[in-house]
C-alpha cells in the first residue's frame, strides 16, 4: 500500500480511537499519523540494499516494538494512554495493510507473479527477498502497473482515502 493509504487508514484509526476513548491533542494526532507511515521511510534504505522494502527488517514486528518503545520513551510523559495505544495500533495496522498486498498476489487476484514477504517472525525466521536491481520508486512501470495489477489494493486504498476525507470534513 502507498503511504497515502496508510495515512488515510491511520486517520480513521485516530478518529475511531478518539470516539471510543478520549480525543487526542493535535500533537498526539500528528504523532499517531506519522507512526502510521514511518515504516515506509525504509524505501530509501531499499534503494541502497537493492531489496523490496517490505522484506527489510524495518517492516517487522520487532522494528515496530523498537519504534514504539522509542516514541514512548521520548514523548511518554506528554502522551495519554490512548495515544500510546494508537501509536502501537497504527504501526501494526501499517504492517497488516502491507501484508494484504502479499495475500492479494497469493490469491492470484493480482497480475503479479510474486510480492515481497514481510518477515513476521524475524529474528526467528527470515524470508530472503530477491535482489531488486531497479528500485520501485524509480521505476516508472511500477506506477503504471500498480493500479492495473493490484486492483484489490487500489480499491481498498481509494475507499480508505474517501472515508478519511469524509471524516475530516464531517
Ligand atoms: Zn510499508
Amino acid at each position: 500500500m502507498l503511504p497515502t493509504g496508510h495515512l488515510a487508514a491511520t486517520y480513521i484509526l485516530v478518529r475511531a480511537g478518539s470516539a471510543i476513548s478520549q480525543p487526542l491533542s493535535l500533537s498526539e494526532t500528528i504523532l499517531v499519523l506519522a507512526s502510521g507511515a514511518i515504516l515506509d521511510l525504509d524505501l530509501l534504505g531499499s534503494i541502497f540494499l537493492k531489496k523490496p522494502h517490505h522484506s527489510l527488517l524495518t517492516h517487522t514486528p520487532l522494528a515496530i516494538f523498537l519504534v514504539w518503545t522509542t516514541l514512548v520513551l521520548v514523548f511518554g510523559p506528554d502522551l495519554s494512554l490512548t495515544a500510546k495505544i494508537l501509536i502501537l495500533a497504527a504501526l501494526l495496522l501499517h504492517l497488516f495493510l502491507d501484508q494484504l498486498v502479499d495475500w492479494e498476489v497469493q490469491k492470484k487476484w493480482s497480475g503479479l507473479e510474486q510480492a515481497a514477504k514481510i518477515n513476521w517472525l524475524y529474528p526467528f525466521k527470515t524470508v530472503r527477498a530477491p535482489l531488486q536491481e531497479k528500485p520501485l520508486i524509480f521505476d516508472p512501470s511500477f506506477y503504471l502497473d500498480y493500479p492495473k495489477k493490484l486492483k484489490f489494493s487500489v480499491c481498498l486504498e481509494t475507499t480508505l482515502i474517501l472515508i478519511a476525507v469524509f471524516l475530516f470534513f464531517k
